[in-house]
Parts: structure tokens; sequence; C-alpha cells
């Protein structure tokens, strides 16, 4: 789910000179003690032809793309697996602090029912929901302020074939990247827009259109329209508020508040972060809580792997060890098996020895086997969270087959109903 990536930024003279960005680019590489990546150099982008005239150079530089979405999931999968209860569609409604335990009332918000839990201490991670929960779940005064930014990004055809992400400088002094998407698309992101509401009914504005195409349109020689976009999300960027004009200039540090008085159970709050950084924020989490917990061990996260992450070969070879083992599944399937779920594709495939196994095909490449088990093992509860979060089928599915998808799980939901006690 983490995979290196070389980034290209075209350099435009008139906005930042090529000194300045040589000097950026060797700190870059010697502060962050680059042990396995490339370092960063100068490259010709004439030659590419993707290019407007006017790019003629451009820097090249090693970061990591990141499938955020299953970062979180596989998280929350080692937690289970460590022994934490995992409810998703559940949200803390409120939580009371009494006789040193935290009393915690939780709403299912697919089914509406209520029920409760007791805890030894509370953490208040809900990203831009954070200040919100001392508001209504806690009804207390927030020890900080969070400003909420939104960031919109538009999914095209690809843009270009090279294997390359592009950094955009663009003349307000933001940057865009272009970023390859799955074999056939390109992302194009991000933009900084301060947001005030219900961080859940977050959208692209017609405006953060525009501004992306325009940038991408600046640069390549390909243009893009409106029309081509396939795909669109945005998010809402909860950043602790340090008072700076402009979005963009918010800081994206963290900040982590305990709360705890003498006989009542401890609140631990995060404000602030970014997935980079999510194990030492983790790290520093534990070390607040450390105190209530004497019997907790020391840290342990630097060199444990994620669940479907413990394989030592690329993973175009272990798409092939899958590829040997079921030759029916075609290659296309047994690549995106590996890339979503690494080694647990055999756990997906466990006692299967044929095709017929597999259950129904529901869509191309999607067997109801595989639906199954992102019932049983990734909490999938919607269609959405099939489409969307756990994979990105949505992207290729005709409607129909999303059609089939999510009748086949409300039926199984309908016969698999959790206890939420016990
Ligand atoms: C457009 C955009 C681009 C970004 N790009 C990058 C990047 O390139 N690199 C990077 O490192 N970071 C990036 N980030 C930041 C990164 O996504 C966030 O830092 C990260 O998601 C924060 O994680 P979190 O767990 O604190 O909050 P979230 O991911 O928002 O999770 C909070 C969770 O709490 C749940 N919740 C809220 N209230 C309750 C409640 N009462 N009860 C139960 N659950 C509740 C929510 O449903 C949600 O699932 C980007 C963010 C955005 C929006």
């Amino acid at each position: 789910i983490v995979k290196a990536l070389r980034f290209r930024l075209p350099h435009r003279p008139f906005l930042r000179p090529a000194w300045m960005i040589r000097i950026g680019l060797f700190l870059y590489d010697h502060i962050g003690k680059r042990v396995t990546l490339p370092s960063s150099h100068m490259v010709n982008l004439r030659k590419s032809g993707i290019f407007k005239k006017d790019i003629k150079k451009g820097f090249e530089y090693s970061d990591c793309w990141a499938d955020d979405a299953r970062l979180v999931l596989m998280n929350i999968m080692a937690a289970k697996q460590k022994g934490a209860e995992v409810r998703n569609y559940c949200r803390v409604v409120s939580a009371e602090n009494k006789e040193g335990l935290w009393h915690v009332t939780i709403l299912n918000e697919i089914t509406g029912e209520r029920f409760s839990r007791k805890s030894k201490a509370l953490v208040n991670a809900a990203g831009p929901w954070v200040k919100q929960f001392f508001d209504d779940g806690l009804q207390e005064v927030s020890p900080r302020n969070i400003c909420l930014v939104k960031g919109s990004h538009i999914v095209v055809p690809k843009i270009h074939d090279e294997e390359y992400a592009y950094i955009l400088q663009n003349s307000d002094d933001r940057i865009v990247f272009v970023i390859p998407y799955l074999d056939d698309f390109s992302i194009v992101g991000t933009t900084d827009v301060k947001f005030k509401g219900d961080p859940r009914r977050v959208e692209i504005s017609t405006e953060e259109v525009d501004y992306l195409i325009e940038v991408v349109n600046e640069h390549f020689v390909k243009q893009i329209s409106k029309d081509e976009i396939v795909w669109s999300y945005s998010g809402v960027r909860p950043l602790c508020d340090d008072e700076s004009d402009s979005p963009q200039a918010i800081t994206r540090d963290y900040t982590l508040e305990l709360q705890h008085e003498s006989g009542k159970a401890p609140l631990l709050s995060i404000f602030g972060g970014k997935l980079t950084t999510y194990r030492k924020l983790a790290e520093t989490a534990m070390t607040h809580l450390a105190p209530f917990f004497p019997s907790l061990g020391g840290k342990w996260t630097m060199h444990d792997v994620l669940p479907g992450g413990d394989f030592n070969c690329s993973r175009e070879q272990l798409a092939k060890n899958l590829l040997h083992n079921y030759p029916w599944l075609g290659i296309k399937t047994a690549k995106r098996y590996i890339n979503q779920y690494g080694t647990r594709a055999w756990m997906l495939l466990e006692d299967v020895l044929s095709e017929s196994d597999m259950g129904n095909v529901l869509g191309e490449g999607v067997y109801a086997r595989e639906i199954d088990y992102l019932i049983k093992h990734e909490f999938v509860k919607t269609v959405e969270d099939v489409l969307w979060r756990r994979t990105k089928l949505g992207l290729y599915l005709i409607e129909e087959h999303q059609q089939a998808i999510d009748k086949y799980i409300q039926t199984k939901l309908l016969v698999n109903i959790e206890p939420l006690n016990g």
C-alpha cells in the first residue's frame, strides 16, 4: 500500500530560482537520512514531449505514494488482531467521566441502536470533528481550536504515460500534483479552501475544478476538460489553528492535549496531523497514556508489518505466485488482489479449489467470495465501502454491477447481524 515514486518538478524560472530549489532538495535528501530511495537531480523535460515549449528542465526527487484508505483500514485490522473491538458506522454520541471511568454512549448509525462501553481512558481522535466532540459529546470547552481546510482532487484518464508524478508550481505559490493512478488514470490535486459546515457534506466546487484544470493545462501539451473527469473527491484537513492568513500557510503539525484530574479517567485529544507521521503520532499518544497503564510495554510499531504486508519479494512476483496457485483468476485480478490485500489474498482464497468455489460473478473480476471476505474481515457494511473505501472498483464497474454488489451485501448482512453486547 506504500510505493516509492519519483516526483518531477518542472522549473518555471519566474516562480522560484533554480538555486533555491536545488538547496531545498539538497536539504530534503540529507536531513531525511535517505537510505533506500535514490537522490534528487536535475532533468531535461524537453525529451518527453509532454510539456509545453517553455518548460525545458526540472528537478527529480524521491517520495512515496500511499493508498490512504487501505492504510487506515489495515491499522484497524491490526488493532482487531491485537484484541480491539471494532465497530464501523458507530458514533460516540456522549461520554461521561465518573467513578474513575469513561462511560461512553455509542449510536449505530445504520440500525439506530444505542449501546454503551466503559473505559479507563478516552482518546478523541475524531479528526475534523475533534472540537465538535467537545461541544456536543462532552459539553466542555475544547482546549484548542481547529481550522478546517478543504482539499479536492479530480481523477481523469491518464494525462501521460510516464511513471513519474509531477508537481506543478502555480503562480499563487501553491503546488498541484499529477500522480499516476491505477494504470489508467491520473489524480490531480489538491486545493486549499477554508471550510465551514459539516465535514461529511464536503464536495468539490466548480471553482476548484476550474483551478485544477487550469494548472494542468498551463503545463501539459495534452489539455484536459471537465467532461473527462471520471471521479472527484474532497476531504477536510483538521489543522491546528495558528491564525495564519492563508489556508496553505497553516501548520500541518499536530498537538496532543492530555486532560486529567485526580480520581478521574484521562482524556487525550489529537489536533491536526498527517498520514505520513501517523505512526510517530500514535507512539506519542501512547507515551502520554503510559502513566495510566503501568503494564504497557515499549514501542514496537517500527518493525511490525500491517496485515497482508508480510512478504519479501516484489508485488509483481507475489501476483505471479497467486496466479500460479489460481490460474483462472487472470493476471488483472491477481494484481488487484495483491495490490489491495497483499498476502491476505491467500486468506480470501482459502479452501478454493476451482473457480466455481468463488460464487457468482457480480461484476467484471468481482466474485461473491471477495465480498464475503470484505464483510467478514474488512468491516464492510455498504456498497460504497466496497466501491470506494476498500477498493476503487467504483471507477471500473458499470451501474448494473454496482447494484448487484449492493443487493448481495444487503442479503448477506440480513443473515449476519452482529451482536452489540458481549
Ligand atoms: C485533501 C487532503 C489531502 C491530504 N494529503 C495528505 C498527504 O499528502 N500526506 C499526508 O500525510 N496527509 C495528508 N492529508 C491529511 C490526512 O488525510 C489527515 O491528516 C488524516 O486523515 C487525519 O487522520 P485522523 O485519523 O486524525 O482523522 P480522520 O482521518 O478524519 O479520521 C477521523 C475519524 O473519526 C471518526 N469520528 C468523528 N467523530 C466521531 C465520533 N463522535 N464517534 C466515532 N467516530 C468519530 C470519523 O468518522 C473519521 O473516520 C490530507 C488531507 C486532505 C483532506
